[in-house]
């Protein structure tokens, strides 16, 4: 026996709300190396007479994965922090997967188009990311799932909103 009898449900559900952590955690690591990776050849490559990333469409798109995974990076350490402290992350952590995993769906999403054609084609950094980026989006619980759990926490708590 694990645990005690009839919570079973509870006990399986409460390691989704670790897990989600952790693949909000992946989601940043994929995230991360398409942007470095992006970021690198948009400051090399060169076409007619500038880097890439001097064209206003490249650079902002950079400019987005930069904040992005930022914002991304301190939900999840905040969803990390809660854990180790012993709070309720039911909510924070299916926000922060939820956000991390679709933060790097456009990073990896982005770096592919800024490498193009290379980016494309294996063997590339970047087609692994694109790859590997897009299951963060579906174990632990889909996208649609995250806002389910969202949604029902903002209802419990909405007679309380001021
Ligand atoms: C590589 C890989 C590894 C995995 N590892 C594990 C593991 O270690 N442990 C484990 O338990 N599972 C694991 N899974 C399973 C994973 O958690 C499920 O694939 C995921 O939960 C989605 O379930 P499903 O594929 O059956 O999709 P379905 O439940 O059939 O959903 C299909 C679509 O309908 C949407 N949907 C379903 N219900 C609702 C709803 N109520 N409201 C709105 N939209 C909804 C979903 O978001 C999705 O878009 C793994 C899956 C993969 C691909």
């Amino acid at each position: 026996m694990i645990g005690e009898e009839g919570q079973g449900l509870k006990l399986a559900l409460s390691t989704l709300n670790v897990g989600r952590i952790v693949v909000a955690a992946q989601a940043l690591g994929i995230a991360l190396c398409a942007y470095r990776e992006a970021a690198r050849f948009a400051a090399a490559r060169q076409t007619f007479g500038r880097s890439i990333i001097d064209h206003q469409g490249i650079g902002f798109m950079l400019a987005d994965a930069a904040t992005q995974f930022s914002a991304a990076r301190m939900l999840t350490y905040e969803a990390a922090r809660a854990y180790d402290e012993g709070r309720d992350v039911s909510t924070l952590g299916a926000m922060a997967k939820l956000f991390a995993s679709e933060a790097s769906h456009k990073i990896c999403d982005d770096a592919m188009q800024i490498l193009a054609g290379r980016g494309y084609v294996k063997p590339n950094v970047v087609e692994r990311c694109y790859r590997d980026q897009r299951i963060t989006e579906i174990y632990e619980g889909t996208s649609e799932i995250q806002r389910l759990v969202i949604a029902r926490a903002v209802k419990r708590s909405a007679d309380t909103l001021s």
